[in-house]
């Protein structure tokens, strides 16, 4: 999503007319440069054109190719004998001169602009109007933009103004000074494919992250290509396939997944050609050991691999996992242990070594690099060595992975490399020392919020000490049943009292999961506690009668500001709506919106731009 905003407040300040008159002067110089080097006898093949020109230049490219890049400017070579270039918004006149001189040709710009008419096909001009929302228009001053973005931000609630205890999302700190480097142009402006002995800087440290990933989940090889934990799994899952047909095992296909799982495992087991088998969850949430044996037993020649979430998606370090993967291996299955749960590992336990053939990782998760809203991501995968062979690698870009791999997963031969900085940052911030201990807060942490809890919310599951790892699962169910108050409710009234909701009903509909992180100090940990015993007190007024079943603050949660106005007609005062306790009013998050009916608001879209027919004119 940070991504797609950056791309959408480009076109906010530009707006129409700034976006063509971007694409014309880019145009403009492409047409420049094409007359320059057709003046100076150089053919090109491109016909009609917008940017992009290609030039034939017999058994020349790399002579041509090489003077370019003398002179500061990347061409590329398409063959021996074409080369091609692209101009854009910061293409300025130095570089047309510098090209012109790769080809060996000199020209006059002054007068090749005033003698060249831009070339863009009439015929695939559009006439219409585009981009005519107002906010498209509203600004165009550096003051109205900040105060824009500014009016957004104070819209959302994120990190920067509390907890986010989203569980199986690990909404740590994105430290400042970890993300700062991504706005260097040193990182920023490099192309995906610039020459690597361009790039050194940027190799170094890939495979310096690499090699720490590595070494923290216990594989031999990580590729940093994947752009999100889903396609880490996708990725791992191929290297499995490769790896079996390479052993003549064409027929092993069956992907063993617990019933527990994260849904984007059976999607990239399914987009990696493989058949999901389900196995059952036990009662104390642990993975079902009789129906796992069974399910090996039954697909003992077809087995690929096991999909395994450790720690489990229920918040639980299952104890039998060395057996469960030796139990596969006998069978001749790999193990896929699903790593976006590292943040309860790092430094304690790796992969690797209790029995993971692969593993992907979210550098979005453990790793500091901010998501929310489907990304950005960086989804490393980790592999043993048996199949290091088979990682992702790239038609383009020799150095990007093994030759023998399994090709390219996304389209930059280093992924979202622009984001590593990020990671890299915090590993070499932190240490090997302070990352063990980040761990061992965050599960402390978890295990606070859990004990402080249970005597009010019954947590589901804990492993045999009565711990939890990294997250916990508050159970609302029986609570609900008893006084009507949901799941929705409760994390709606967290609102009111200056919360991000925990994750509502995954993987257990009905429940809420949490996950501090090491990220929140007790101050804040306590603030979340006090507020969920606060909650469950003003639950027992609805179960006492006190406040009727459907006119009370859990009810009628959030409350807005504009909900103040007016009337009043509530079983209960404004006051205990939007002030309870707890809740200062000088530090009172106050949520732009009102409840919608999750379900049906995601049914019935409302669009809350102006009526189409203000777009006519
Ligand atoms: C977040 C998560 C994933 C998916 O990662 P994306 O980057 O969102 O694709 C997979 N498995 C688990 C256990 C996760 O928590």
């Amino acid at each position: 999503v940070l991504l797609a905003v950056m791309a959408g407040m480009y076109a906010v300040y530009h707006g129409p007319e700034g976006l063509q008159g971007i694409a014309r002067r880019t145009h403009r110089y492409a047409a420049i440069l094409a007359a320059g080097l057709t003046a100076g006898g150089v053919e090109l093949t491109q016909g009609a054109f917008f940017d992009t020109l290609t030039a034939r230049v017999p058994g020349k490219a790399d002579a041509v190719v090489a003077a370019a890049r003398e002179a500061g400017v990347n061409l590329y070579r398409v063959d021996a004998d074409h080369v091609s270039m692209s101009c854009d918004e910061t293409t300025g006149r130095a570089q047309l001169t510098a090209v012109w001189g790769a080809f060996g040709v000199t020209a006059d710009i002054e007068a090749l602009d005033a003698a060249t008419e831009d070339t863009l096909p009439s015929a695939l001009l559009r006439s219409d109007a585009y981009m005519t929302h107002p906010v498209f228009h509203a600004h165009r001053s550096e003051t109205s933009m900040l105060r824009y973005l500014r009016k957004l931000a104070d819209r959302d609630y994120a990190l920067d103004r509390g907890m986010i205890p989203l569980g199986s999302c690990t909404m740590k700190l994105n430290a400042t000074t970890e993300m700062e480097s991504v706005t260097w142009p040193e990182f920023g402006q490099m192309h995906p494919f610039a020459p690597v002995d361009q790039a050194q800087g940027y190799v170094t440290l890939i495979t310096e992250l690499e090699e720490r990933l590595a070494e923290v989940t216990g594989y031999d090889k990580v590729s940093i290509q994947p752009n999100a934990g889903s396609q880490g799994e996708l990725a791992g899952l191929l290297a499995v396939r490769a790896y079996h047909r390479a052993n003549g095992d064409e027929q092993r296909t069956v992907c063993l997944i617990p019933s527990s799982a994260h849904g984007t495992n059976a999607a990239s087991a399914v987009m990696a050609g493989m058949k999901v088998v389900v196995v059952k969850t036990a009662d104390d949430g642990e993975v079902d050991v009789a129906d796992l044996r069974a399910k090996i037993e039954q697909y003992r020649d077809e087995l690929s691999v096991l999909m395994i979430t450790y720690p489990s998606t229920h918040g639980v370090f299952e104890e039998h996992v060395a057996d469960i993967c030796a139990e596969v291996h006998d069978a001749g299955g790999q193990v896929y242990v699903d790593g976006a749960n590292l943040n309860a590992l790092v430094g304690l336990a790796k992969p690797g070594h209790f029995g993971g053939d692969v593993s992907h990782l979210n550098l979005h998760k453990t790793f500091c690099i901010p998501h929310g809203g489907g990304g950005p991501g960086v989804g490393p995968v980790g592999v043993r060595a048996h199949l290091a062979p088979y990682l992702p690698n790239h038609p383009l870009q020799p150095t990007a992975g093994p030759e023998t791999g399994v090709g390219p997963i996304s389209a930059a031969p280093w992924g979202s490399a622009g984001i590593l900085p990020i990671s890299w940052s915090y590993v070499r911030l932190m240490g090997g020392e302070g990352l063990k201990r980040a761990t061992q807060v965050a599960v402390l942490a978890a295990n606070y919020i859990a004990k402080r809890l249970e005597p009010h919310f019954p947590v589901l599951y804990t492993g045999p000490a009565g711990l939890v790892a990294h997250e916990c699962i508050v159970d609302l169910r029986p609570l609900s049943k008893a006084t009507g108050v949901t799941v929705d409710d409760i994390a709606k009234r967290l609102i009111d009292y200056g919360f991000h909701a925990p994750t509502m009903s995954f993987p257990v509909a009905g429940t809420l999961m949490i996950e501090p992180t090491e990220s929140e100090d007790l101050a804040e940990l306590d603030r979340f506690c006090d507020t969920m015993i606060a909650i469950r007190a003003e639950i027992e007024k609805v179960a006492g009668g006190e406040w009727p079943a459907d006119d009370n603050p859990l009810r009628n949660a959030p409350h807005t500001a504009a909900a103040l106005g007016g009337e009043w007609n509530h079983a209960y005062t404004r006051d205990e709506a939007v002030f309870p306790a707890g809740v200062s009013a000088a530090d009172k998050y106050w949520p732009p919106v009102r409840r919608i009916d999750g379900a049906f608001g995601d049914r019935n879209l409302v669009c809350s731009c102006p009526p189409l027919d203000e777009y006519d004119n």
